[in-house]
């Protein structure tokens, strides 16, 4: 096998199965990679929880689903948290698959932000690399991310931006390969007479409170899509709100979701934590959305000041309402023009073939 054509194990978060929403934008990510690993034409093991489906167009990747009990997600623990692992685990058996396959595969992919996989990335024969998908919220994690940069696994790492990748004492330059869309599932929409919208997991580092406060300072309603992963948190965020401004869309798959945002004026986006991307940032840009957005995390990188929307002080309310109110000097062509330049599975895709590939290549001649 030729490494222009490689066989990849990719293997999915144990929070949930691909479709549920519960792994956030990491489902989106890995669904929109596989795509585009597809027609690079690499051949593809996909190892994901029971009840995963594989994206239309995606039949030539095999798939295979374990069952087991789900991950308790990181993003709400404690920050010094130990790494749990409940009985019968999902993650264990997601890994056990992964390296049987693995030891016929070219590489093995990791998406889950997870204790495990890390761990055994030197004690294994199978080829692990990882795309790291949060920024260093958990003690555990962060010093493992830290522990294989400064051994000789550190090119075997790769974050989505160089903010994510802040978070972590590295030993060297981190690989970073941002993300990628199915663009062609994301419609252009030129109309600029819409509503707020608001798109992310309903938990509390998302920070949907604050749009809800800009929302209120301009008198609007705001449109929300998203999965409610913490009930309370939603209900106090709704109680707080003027009766009947929120607009709850709920979850809906990309066809549907990107076909309502897409119609929107302006997507605010006001993260409370380093987000390590933000995939709802670059979809709302897909179909022509403008962003206003924190300057914090990963929305820093991807927000063109002025051109693809505004960024603002992190936190600050009415510096965000006073640059949505001018929303309309953005053209909404930029947005689109941004995410087809930065953001197609394809471009992903190849970053992510130039970083596995690089490495195979390095420790192939090291062997010869
Ligand atoms: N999403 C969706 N349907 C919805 C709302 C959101 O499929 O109704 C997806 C959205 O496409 C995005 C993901 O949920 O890819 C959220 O990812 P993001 O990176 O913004 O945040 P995360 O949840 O990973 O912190």
């Amino acid at each position: 096998m030729t490494l222009n054509q490689m066989k990849l194990v990719l293997v999915s978060t144990p929070i949930g199965y691909l479709g549920s929403g519960k792994g956030g934008g990491v489902e989106v990510t890995m669904c929109s990679l596989i795509k585009g690993l597809l027609s690079l034409g690499h051949q593809l093991i996909v190892v994901a929880p029971y009840g995963s489906v594989l994206p239309s167009g995606c039949s030539a990747a095999e798939i295979c689903l374990v069952s087991g009990v789900e991950q308790p997600s990181w993003q709400h623990q404690e920050r010094d948290a130990p790494m749990l692992i409940p009985p019968d685990g999902l993650l264990l058996k997601l890994w056990e698959q992964a390296i049987q396959l693995g030891k016929s595969a070219d590489a093995v992919l990791n998406f889950s932000y997870d204790w495990l996989p890390l761990w055994l990335t030197p004690h294994v024969t199978a080829d692990l690399f990882h795309l790291i998908s949060m920024g260093g919220v958990s003690n555990v994690m962060k010093s493992l991310v830290e522990d294989l940069s400064k051994s000789n696994n550190h090119g075997r790492l790769a974050f989505h931006t160089y903010c994510q990748a802040a978070d972590y004492c590295l030993s060297k330059e981190p690989v970073v390969v941002g993300n990628g869309f199915d663009l062609g599932k994301y419609e252009f929409q030129p109309s600029s007479g819409g509503a707020l919208g608001w798109a992310g997991r309903i938990a509390p580092e998302k920070g949907l409170e604050d749009a809800v406060a800009v929302a209120s300072a301009l008198g609007e309603r705001l449109l929300v899509w998203g999965v409610k992963e913490d009930l309370e948190y939603a209900a106090v965020v709704e109680e707080n709100a003027p009766a009947g401004m929120i607009d709850w869309r709920g979850f809906l798959p990309t066809d549907e979701f990107q076909r309502q945002i897409g119609a929107c004026r302006v997507l605010l986006n006001t993260p409370k934590w380093n987000e390590a991307y933000g995939n709802v940032v670059v979809e709302a840009m897909a179909c022509g959305v403008p962003v206003v957005a924190y300057d914090r995390g990963g929305p820093g990188e991807l927000v063109t000041s002025g051109l693809t929307g505004w960024l603002v002080a992190p936190d600050d309310i009415s510096e965000m309402t006073a640059a949505t109110s001018r929303i309309n000097e953005i053209d909404r062509r930029e947005c689109r023009v941004w995410a087809e330049k930065f953001a197609s599975a394809e471009e992903f895709a190849q970053r992510v073939e130039d970083w596995i590939s690089s490495i195979i290549k390095n420790k192939d001649a090291s062997i010869n």
